[in-house]
């Protein structure tokens, strides 16, 4: 699957649920409560692959799933260019210490692998929006 296609059903299944949840009259605090894993798990199966093995992408005791993937990411499923020779189709814009750009063939992709920064509470109150495509909206190049 590409880029744009994941951020795009990303989008509206992450519209659905924060509609659900604004209806019932779910404040900020509550709506990023319920986007912890261990919520989320539980009520959203569909929103996440990794859910169905109760497995987490990054290796966090506490794990907010409401800015996955990353407002940080760039992307672009045509390529920003060659780098050494590879096409690279992603990176970090903040160019986190625990980032990698990952080289797979001749194709540079960002490696997020390591990096916990979206997934944090306080991140996640910091960059709230009730608009996923608006915090997400410069991902896209
Ligand atoms: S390396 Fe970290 S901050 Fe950068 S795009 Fe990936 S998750 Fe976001």
């Amino acid at each position: 699957m590409g880029y744009k296609k994941w951020f795009d059903e990303h989008a509206a299944k992450h519209k659905l649920i924060v509609e659900k949840l604004v209806n019932k009259g779910f404040t900020k605090e509550k709506i990023i409560d319920y986007f912890d894993f261990e919520n989320m798990v539980k009520e959203e199966k569909e929103f996440c692959p990794l859910y169905a093995d109760n497995k987490k992408c990054h290796d966090m005791e506490k794990l907010n799933c409401y800015l996955c993937a990353c407002p940080n990411f760039r992307f672009s499923d045509e390529g920003f260019g060659k780098v050494d020779g590879n096409t690279q189709y992603s990176f970090c814009d903040i160019e986190s210490k625990d980032g990698r750009q990952g080289v797979y063939g001749d194709k540079i992709h960002q490696d997020c692998s390591k990096c916990g920064v979206p997934h944090h509470r306080s991140y996640v109150e910091k960059n709230f929006d009730l608009e996923w495509t608006k915090v997400m909206g410069k991902c896209i190049k």
